[in-house]
This record gives structure tokens, sequence and C-alpha cells, in this order.
């Protein structure tokens, strides 16, 4: 089957492969000029490395098995790390249970609270429910008015700014549910993981292997408009042409969906509700290593950004020319002004942040730093929000949406991108 696919990141490339291995001739139309999507890379002068921090947990048995499945087993690596956490304006670590248990700024009572909530979202099967209850409220009667005060509220507001007020309990428990199938699984236990060369090797490879089954792919190539054929199948607009396809799946965001879908194809009525979160994300490249963590969580509301990624923590420093790699990320309204901010206003509001946590850095420790965006990073969940995404059958028999909006219990990784796509195939629709 003649088959087009709009979107090269990793849920349309996934898609491409897997299809094409089942003899399907793919179109991949991909509207940047690099593959990848939120998980491309970017050329950091004397390294390329992924524009976005990306880690593996030993539990995303999907992509783990993905990756070996296209030749890529032996590029995965595995390292211990440390997680920190900076609070009432002291770094702390928190990497072990005991570190926990001397965790200073919660009391006794609040650490036991902490670890119930935990425990308990752990054994959470029933997330419908949850989709009905503010997070708000839920960590509240769990984790009592200190714990959440002291940890929870500033947490919500690293994640998604003022919005934590519309959210529902499934945010976070769909993490807390991570965290623990990765301490639950047996195979590198506490360990994390990328891939050799970061995600541009993933991507470079699926880019060869669905090349050589005959299929083609097609970066700078924006549909702008996908209109159903009155003899069967789907036209697909982009550049200027006009070409058919007998099943077309899009793998963008929902504004994108109601932006280029003919009304015949999806309801676009029921796909008004989806809010997206957008992300600015300072990279700073510096001689030596400013944080001992691959993640610090932070609850500090002076700071400008949510939390400090020390990739060298993780990634070999042969992966990043002898230099540290370390991400600021900041989460906000896809609407936000700071998302049309230039890179120099964005830097120096970061480097405030900075100072305050690291005032003993200098200009001689950096050597470049980067700001990357993305506009419509992650779907808002608020209340009831599985009854707002799109479908991924639609009104039309040729045309269907994959998208990552559709994670609705699930946070947004690229094992669940390989899981949702693994149950397309497997429903075998065509
Ligand atoms: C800051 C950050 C940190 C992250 N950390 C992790 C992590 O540690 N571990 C992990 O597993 N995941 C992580 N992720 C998530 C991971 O990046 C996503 O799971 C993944 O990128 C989602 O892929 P996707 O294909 O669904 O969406 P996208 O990557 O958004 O891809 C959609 C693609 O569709 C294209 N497109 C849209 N409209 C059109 C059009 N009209 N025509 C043609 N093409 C179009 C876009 O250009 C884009 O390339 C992180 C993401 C971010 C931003």
């Amino acid at each position: 089957m003649n088959i087009g696919v709009i979107g090269g990141g990793m849920m349309g490339l996934a898609l491409a492969y897997r299809l094409s291995q089942q003899g399907h001739k793919i179109t991949v139309f991909e509207s940047n000029k690099q593959l990848g999507g939120l998980t491309t890379h970017h050329d950091y002068g004397p390294f390329v490395w992924d524009r976005f921090y990306h880690v593996i947990l030993p539990s995303d048995t999907y992509l783990i098995n993905f990756i070996k499945e296209i030749g890529l087993g032996e590029q995965l690596r595995w390292r211990s790390t440390l997680t920190g956490c900076y609070i009432d304006e002291k770094l702390y670590s928190i990497s072990n249970s005991v570190e926990f248990l001397r965790f200073p700024p919660l009391t006794f009572i609040g650490k036991l609270r902490l670890a119930i909530t935990l425990l308990y979202g752990s054994k959470i099967k029933n997330w419908r429910r949850l989709e009905t209850i503010p997070v708000e409220d839920w960590l509240l009667k769990l984790s009592g008015k200190n714990t959440y005060e002291k940890l929870w509220k500033p947490l919500l507001l690293a994640k998604v700014g003022e919005n934590y007020k519309r959210v529902s309990a499934v945010f976070i428990w769909s993490y807390i549910k991570r965290l623990f199938s990765a301490r639950d699984s047996s195979l590198h236990k506490e360990q994390l993981g990328y891939v050799a060369g970061g995600y541009k090797s993933v991507f470079d490879q699926l880019d060869k292997l669905i090349s050589a089954s005959g299929s083609q792919i097609r970066t700078g190539a924006k549909v702008e408009y996908i209109a159903p054929c009155l003899q069967g199948g789907v036209w697909v607009e982009h550049n200027g042409e006009k070409e058919h396809f007998d099943k077309v799946i899009f793998t963008g965001p929902v504004n994108i969906l109601q932006q280029v879908a003919a009304p015949e194809l999806v309801n676009i009525s029921a796909t008004d509700g989806v809010e997206y979160l957008g992300v600015i994300c300072m990279a700073l490249i510096t001689r030596k290593a400013l944080v001992p963590y691959y993640i610090v969580n932070l609850a500090d509301q002076r700071i400008p950004f949510t939390g400090v990624l020390g990739m060298s923590n993780l990634v070999s420093l042969q992966e990043t020319a002898g230099l540290h790699i370390t991400y600021f990320p900041k989460y906000v309204s896809a609407d936000d002004p700071l998302l049309q901010q230039s890179d120099d206003e964005v830097r120096k509001l970061f480097f405030r942040g900075l100072r305050l946590i690291f005032p003993e850095i200098t200009t001689d420790d950096i050597v470049a730093v980067h700001i990357n965006r993305a506009a419509k990073m992650q779907p808002l969940q608020v209340l009831n929000y599985s009854s707002l995404v799109p479908k991924v059958v639609t009104e039309h028999n040729d045309f269907f949406v994959l998208n990552n909006s559709q994670f609705v219990n699930d946070t947004l990784n690229n094992n669940t991108v390989v899981k949702h796509v693994d149950n397309f195939i497997n429903k075998n629709l065509f």
C-alpha cells in the first residue's frame, strides 16, 4: 500500500520503519530540514548532541527493544547517576533512601506522607478516576499541607506554571508510575541510559533502513492540506504539489492537525480543547561539571528555570569533546511571551538564576550558551483530558491520527511513542 506519514519525529519514523518492514511503500513528510522533531540534534560547535535532554530508563522496554531491532543495541550505554534537590537555597543529594530520610526540608511526618503518596500512587490502576480530581486536591489530601507547600507545589509550578490549578491528578500519577517502573526493573537497576552518538544516531539509522526498503523521507516538506479523494484514499498538499496516498497517518500536534486536515477527515470540534505547553531550554557548555547530579529538581520561585540536567554525569565526555553539557529547562504555556524573547534576553534572565545557585561560576568556565525552544512540546493534562484528544481511527477510513496528545495516562517519552506505534501496528488496521 502507498502510505503517507506526516511528521518525521520519533512517532513518524518508528511508524514508517515498522510499516516499511511490512512491505508498504511509505513517504514521510517532515517540515523541518532535520529529522527528529523534539528529539532532534543540535550542533553545539565542538560536538553534536540532542537539542533537549533525553534519558532512557531500564524499564523503557518498548524503546530498548526497538533500538536493538534497528541494530543499535551495542550502542546502548548505562550509568549510575545521582539525583539532587535545590530547596531553601541549598543543594541536597537525594540519591538513595538514607539521603532521603536525612533530607532536612521535610519533617519526619512529611517524609512519611510523601513515601505513602508515592507508594499508593504507584499501586493505582484506575487512572480514569484520577482524571476528575485536581492534582492539588489529590496531593494535599495524600501528602499534607507541609509537604505539598514545600515540595509538590514548587514542582507543579516548575512543570506547568500557574496552569497546575487546572491539571488533573493523572499528571503526577503518571510520573510516579514511571519512577516506580524504573526502580522495579531488574536489569541495570538504578541506572540510566543513552545511545552513543545521541538520538542523531537513532534517526540516521532509521533514515538508512527506511530508505533501503524503497520508502522515502522528505525533509523541508511542510504539509499544508490533507483532503479526502472521492475515488478513495487521501490527497496530501505540500510545497505546491498534490500527491495521492491509499492511507495517511498524521503524527504532528493537534493544533497543526486542525489547520491542515479537511473537516471531512477529522472531527475538529472534539479536539478544540487540547492546550500545549512549550519549553525554553538553555544548554550551557562548560569546561568543568556544575553539579554531580543527572537531575536537580528546583523548588525555588526566584529561579527562572525549573531544573538542572547535568547531562555529562550520564553521557561520556568522549561524546562531548571533553566538555560538559548542562541543560536548564523552563516549561511555559504555548503562548508565553518568553518563547518570543531573543536568545540574549533569555540568556540574561537564566544567568541571573544560574548565579544564585552557582555563585562561583566564572565566564572562563563557560565555553558556549545555546538557547533552544519548542512552542508545542506537551499537551496540558487538564481535568477529563482523555475526552479532548483526537481518536486514532477518524471519520474517514483512510485517515489516521497517531500523536503524543493520545498519551492520556503516560508521561511524554519515547518509550510511550514506540508503545503506541506497536499497538497501532498490532491492530492491523490495513
Ligand atoms: C525538554 C524535553 C525533554 C525530554 N526528555 C525526554 C527523556 O528524557 N526521555 C524520553 O524518552 N523522551 C523525552 N522527551 C520527549 C521526546 O522528545 C518525545 O517523546 C518525542 O519527541 C515525541 O515524538 P513525536 O514524534 O510524537 O513528536 P514530535 O517530536 O513533536 O514530532 C512531530 C513532527 O511532526 C512535524 N510536523 C508537524 N507539522 C507538520 C506538517 N504540517 N508537515 C510536516 N511535518 C510536520 C514536526 O516538525 C515534528 O518533527 C523530552 C522532550 C523534551 C522537549
